[in-house]
């Protein structure tokens, strides 16, 4: 089999775990499968530079000295405790070395002039993935597999200049990583890609977005046509609802994208959608395996998925914190543009919009909002529209949750959402709002946040979730 393998910044978030990572790569690419590995940053590493960034525009000088040499002297530990030769060792601690140097010699002189362009944010902010992907190289070296680093870049991945969320041009950067990477990988060597940063056509290294590395995994599994792209985690696989709040929660064994989808917005910790997107659109497999049980399949998220009798119910989860927003007014009625622009200026402010629904009645639009956004919305949405007639109040509420109930078999299954709804009246819990998507995938509704696990457990029960 050909695999990308990518492992996130908690996978990797010492020598030990850079170590764990190894014999897992050693122990596939061992029995003759082809693997290409994807790595995060060391855990909270970016957000480190992130930090650091903001405190050379600020020109803290001996803040970002600091900063800089800290996280050189956490990557030497952790090659230090990763690698054995003595060789191996002298050569990555070199090419750490040289890179950290040039992280300290940015961020002074970002911190000398006390700007910081969009442009070197994302230079500074790429760091991470350029210190960990010569680092897991060199473990894989000295657990005796061929090995060589690579940045998005040098891979081959290409994207335009949309600095901090770049889009990567699909077709060049297909071409361009087949080119660099099969051949090493024909040759059982296993390239280690930075994930998270790529360049432009004209070489300026960009980001893909936050979490964006298991985006470049699903970009190099494109490329290459891997067999599979395997995400590691350290949970066991996609739950049926959180573990924490409910005892017999179980392993999903597969999923399709859309309802991998559905989850994610929905607050699971899943797959970057930003992945999951790529993958279905290359028809491309995805594995969640855990690092703590390697042999386990994991779970699986596939295009489509057979709904087997009586479950239309896939998984249960939740968000904390969310505000309810509503808008309301008499004069409402018929002005169909409204919904588009209150969902106009919540984009321009870059607020994200979890649920809206509006009433029948077209009395009232709800909005479910991130609780750090709420009161920016709110004000946001009472300055553009209070004078405009058609709105009389702006209103919002915190202290809520949101629910959803997730499952392609839900479609076209009437009675699950009566169901869902006799349930929670059974346990007493009041719903504020409602919403369900057109693809009929999820119910989705928000109630007071103490009761959340009251309603995940009683809804996996009364789905029949439970192991
Ligand atoms: N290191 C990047 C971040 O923290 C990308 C990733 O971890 O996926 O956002
Ligand atoms: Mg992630």
């Amino acid at each position: 089999m050909r695999l990308v393998m990518k492992f996130g910044g908690v996978s990797v978030a010492d020598g030990a775990k850079f170590r764990k990572v190894g014999t897992i790569v050693h122990k596939f690419a061992g029995k003759g499968d082809q693997v290409a590995v994807v790595t995060s940053a060391m855990h909270s590493v970016t957000n480190t530079l992130v930090d650091a960034a903001n405190q050379a525009s600020r020109k803290k000088k001996d803040h970002v000295r600091k900063a800089a040499e800290d996280l050189a002297e956490r990557h030497r530990k952790a090659a230090e405790e990763a690698i054995r030769d003595k060789a191996v060792l002298a050569k990555t601690l070199e090419s750490l070395n040289a890179t950290c140097e040039d992280l300290k010699n940015v961020l002074l002189g970002i911190a000398h002039i006390g700007e910081l362009t969009p442009r070197s944010k994302d230079y500074v902010i790429g760091f991470g993935e350029r210190l960990s992907a010569p680092l897991l190289a060199g473990v894989l070296q000295d657990l005796g597999m061929k090995s060589a680093a690579f940045t998005g870049g040098e891979a081959g991945i290409v994207t335009d200049d949309n600095v901090g969320a770049a889009q990567p041009l699909m077709n060049v950067t297909m071409l361009q990583v087949r080119q660099s990477l099969d051949p090493l990988l024909d040759e059982a060597v296993i390239p280690v890609i930075s994930g998270f940063i790529a360049q432009t056509q004209e070489g300026i290294q960009t980001t893909i977005g936050r979490g964006g590395s298991d985006f470049t995994a699903s970009v190099i599994g494109a490329s290459v046509r891997s067999d599979e792209v395997w995400v590691w985690k350290d949970v066991d696989g996609l739950m049926t609802a959180n573990p924490k709040m409910v005892k017999d929660a179980k392993m999903i064994d597969s999923i399709s994208f859309a309802e991998a989808m559905e989850l994610a917005h929905f607050g699971a910790e899943v797959v970057h959608p930003k992945a999951l997107e790529c993958a279905a659109k290359y028809k491309l497999p995805f594995r969640i395996k855990s690092v703590t049980a390697p042999e386990r399949p994991g779970t699986s998220i596939v295009s489509e998925v057979k709904v087997r009798d009586g479950s239309v119910v896939k998984a249960i989860t939740n968000i904390n914190d969310v505000d309810l927003i509503t808008v309301s007014g008499a004069s409402m009625v018929g002005t169909p543009r409204l919904p588009a622009k209150v969902l106009q200026i919540l984009t321009d402010e870059e607020i994200d919009v979890l649920l809206i629904s509006q009433s029948s009645s077209e009395e009232s639009i709800t909005l479910a909002i991130p609780k750090e956004g709420g009161s920016k919305a709110q004000n946001a949405l009472e300055l553009s529209l209070l004078g405009s007639k058609q709105v009389r109040e702006v209103s919002m509420e915190g202290g809520l949750s949101i629910v959803a109930v997730v499952g392609a078999g839900m479609r076209g299954t009437p009675g699950v959402a009566a169901r869902v709804f006799t349930t929670m009246a059974k346990e007493d819990i009041n719903i504020r709002a409602i919403a369900q998507g057109s693809s009929e995938l999820n119910i989705s509704f928000m109630i007071r946040k103490k009761d959340t696990e009251k309603a995940v457990r009683a809804l996996h029960d009364d789905f029949k979730l439970g192991g």
